[in-house]
């Protein structure tokens, strides 16, 4: 991402963040569909977690001059990329 776009996105940010008066902000977002991907993914993995409280799964949201990158990596070594390029 562009600095221009990386001041313009942070600006956003703390803008919400002052009007919300709240400590947490979401920064990303999936669609519905994205979701229905994204647990179908976990729910086959789920004999891939770690110890008494899990970890194995890690949500990646890369942003870019298109378009935000969504991936869903198993500890495993597989992942799922659920990204939307139609709507790019
Ligand atoms: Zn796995």
């Amino acid at each position: 991402m562009k600095q221009k776009e990386q001041t313009k996105v942070v600006a956003a940010v703390d803008a919400d963040a002052t009007k919300t008066n709240n400590d947490y902000i979401s920064l990303f977002s999936v669609s519905k569909e994205q979701l229905r991907k994204l647990n179908a993914f976990s729910r086959k993995h789920v004999s891939c977690q770690r110890g008494a409280i899990g970890g194995a799964h890690t949500y990646e949201f890369s942003p870019t001059s298109l378009g935000v990158v969504v991936k869903l990596r198993c500890h495993c070594g597989k992942s799922i990329d659920v990204t939307d390029y139609c709507d790019w």
